[in-house]
């Protein structure tokens, strides 16, 4: 009994993590852990179990652990494109003949008006949504080989099908 009127006591007021325990809500059963009403920084409130707190498995509302979960999110798609990804490469190969003039192919994209969207431009996390990984042996290419890089005018083509595609232009 001591022990338990001890724990509410120490407990009021204390932060953890971004977590302020500002009243005691009682215990969910004889024997159980006591709860509490705790403030996140954030103006979140959540009833949260002593043991969790105490334990350092609650240190948030749970916004704390959304923005690790997004700031790993963001590295691991840094590193995976700079390391590994074709799609990422072809993102950035794109943007290049379409926005840098230093770019190889520069004239026949950004030098001839071909444009990238601005959803694109601004968001490789977008361009994948839109058009899924590229597969092996596929090149970004646009359908008759002409347009801008938009949701609906690209597609992941084979060399054939981009070569169908430019012959189909040079023949309108
Ligand atoms: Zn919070």
């Amino acid at each position: 009994m001591i022990k338990l009127w001890r724990v509410r006591r120490d407990l009021l007021g204390q932060r953890f993590g971004r977590m302020t325990v500002v009243a005691y809500m009682g215990a969910p059963g004889p024997g159980r852990n006591s709860a509490w009403l705790c403030l996140c920084d954030c103006a979140e409130e959540r009833i949260v179990l002593a043991m969790c707190l105490m334990n350092g498995e609650t240190k948030s509302c749970g916004c704390l652990n959304r923005e690790l979960v997004t700031a790993r999110c963001q590295t691991q798609s840094r590193t995976h494109g700079q390391t590994d990804s074709r799609t990422y490469n072809s993102w950035l190969c794109m943007k290049q003949r379409c926005t840098n003039p230093k770019a190889t192919n520069w004239k026949h994209y950004g030098g001839n008006r071909v444009k990238v969207c601005e959803r694109w431009l601004n968001s490789f996390e977008a361009f994948l949504a839109d058009m899924g990984e590229r597969k092996p042996g596929t090149t970004l290419g646009r359908f008759g080989d002409t347009g801008n890089y938009e949701p609906g005018n690209v597609a992941w083509m084979t060399r054939a099908e981009q070569e169908a595609h430019q012959k189909a232009k040079r023949a309108a």
